[in-house]
């Protein structure tokens, strides 16, 4: 597990290749600039607050859609003065426009505050509850990671007005089972058409220590996709975000379940272990005329949250469709009963203490 401590995680943030990658994220940027673009309903005159605005980019497309006014917030010094400098460069500083003699731009509106949000009242004065729409991308991978969340849940307990807008609304994470191909065991049984096996076999055993972030391809998947943990950003506690919830994963039915890490001889499908991944939505409750959704699921482009990966110690047998009971019985070590259909999960998150990262854990149940 890597501990990231506040001061390296906010001198991250000041260096620019994070910044590429996620402004590169086309997902990530269609997603947002939907929500704020081409809401102008929700936008168009509204007090916004941008929690965590790195270069600002998501307080420049307030500021484009018609916002009257927006507050972004930055604890990263470094980010904290680009953006204001990005801003007004844009002509959508607050200050300099009040001041200025040229009148062709739109005024400016936003205001950037060097702060953690969490300390804003100590630099700028923000009225109690007189935000209109609270919009930050605080999700890391598995979407909890960093636990950004909770100064974003700050941010709303103490600024949006009641029935406020937050962008985006909703959070979701996700599970589903992984066949062999999901792991390198492939790759290690045929280099040059010699079996080193036994490197995979040590590189699946380590990947059961601890989730990996990485891509899974579709085409490994082989469960039915479950719903683990759903949020409501409106009425969520700090306190949700350590949870434990119970999911079934059910085989994927029809030939590509089939053609998947299937042995040909029993009929059974061995499920490696399991992704995870989140959906964040800008729902039609604040985004009436355009609502979307960002997904970093397997069967969606690429994003740089990737999945993250969960390997089980052992593989489990899970009993494809055309398996019959006997075939089943037979494939089965260490145990006298048929594989089952589904595998039944249990998995906490947990924010450690003191640090931005994650605890998870899972069991079979
Ligand atoms: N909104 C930008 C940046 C997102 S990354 C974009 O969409 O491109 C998250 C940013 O939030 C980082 O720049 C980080 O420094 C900042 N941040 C994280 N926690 C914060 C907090 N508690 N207060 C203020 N800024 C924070």
């Amino acid at each position: 597990e890597i501990k990231i401590v506040n001061e390296d995680y906010f001198g991250a943030y000041g260096s620019f290749g994070i910044h590429r990658v996620m402004l590169s994220d086309k997902a990530r940027m269609d997603a947002y600039h939907g929500a704020l673009m081409s809401n102008p309903s929700l936008i168009n005159q509204a007090t916004v607050m941008d929690v965590g605005c790195g270069t600002g980019i998501l307080s420049l497309f307030a500021a484009q859609a018609g916002a009257s006014k927006v507050i972004a917030v930055e604890a990263s010094a470094k980010m904290a003065s680009l953006a204001t400098q990005i801003a007004k460069e844009n002509f959508l500083l607050k200050e300099v426009n009040q001041n200025s003699e040229e009148k062709a731009y739109p005024p400016g509106v936003i205001t950037v505050a060097q702060c953690m949000i969490e300390e804003l009242n100590n630099f700028i004065q923000v009225e109690p509850h007189s935000i209109d729409v609270l919009v930050s991308e605080w999700m890391g991978y598995c979407l909890l990671y960093e636990s950004m969340l909770t100064s974003v849940l700050y941010a709303r307990d103490h600024w949006l007005k009641p029935g406020g807008a937050i962008l985006p609304d909703t959070a979701t994470i996700f599970a589903a089972g992984f066949g062999k191909g999901g792991t390198s065991l492939p790759f290690w049984e045929d280099v040059y058409g010699f079996n080193m096996s036994c490197i995979g076999k040590e590189v699946v055993e380590d990947a059961g220590q601890v989730p990996i972030v990485d891509i899974i391809e579709s085409r490994d998947i082989m469960t039915e996709s479950a719903v683990v943990q759903a949020f409501d950003l409106t009425t969520m506690k700090p306190d949700d975000m350590d949870f434990t919830a119970n999911f079934e994963l059910k085989l994927r039915s029809g030939s590509q379940g089939e053609e998947i890490s299937t042995d040909a001889k029993s009929q059974i499908s061995w499920c490696y272990g399991v992704v995870l991944w989140f959906e964040t939505g800008f729902t039609s409750r604040f985004c009436k005329e355009m609502c979307t959704l960002l997904s970093t699921s397997p069967y969606s482009p690429r994003t740089h949250w990737s999945q993250t990966i969960l390997t089980f110690k052992e593989p489990v047998a899970m009993e494809s469709a055309r398996c019959t009971t006997e075939l089943a019985k037979s494939a089965v070590v260490g145990t006298e009963h048929c594989p089952a259909a589904q595998v039944r999960c249990r998995l906490s998150i947990v924010r450690s203490s003191a640090h931005r990262s994650i605890d998870i854990s899972m069991e079979i149940t």
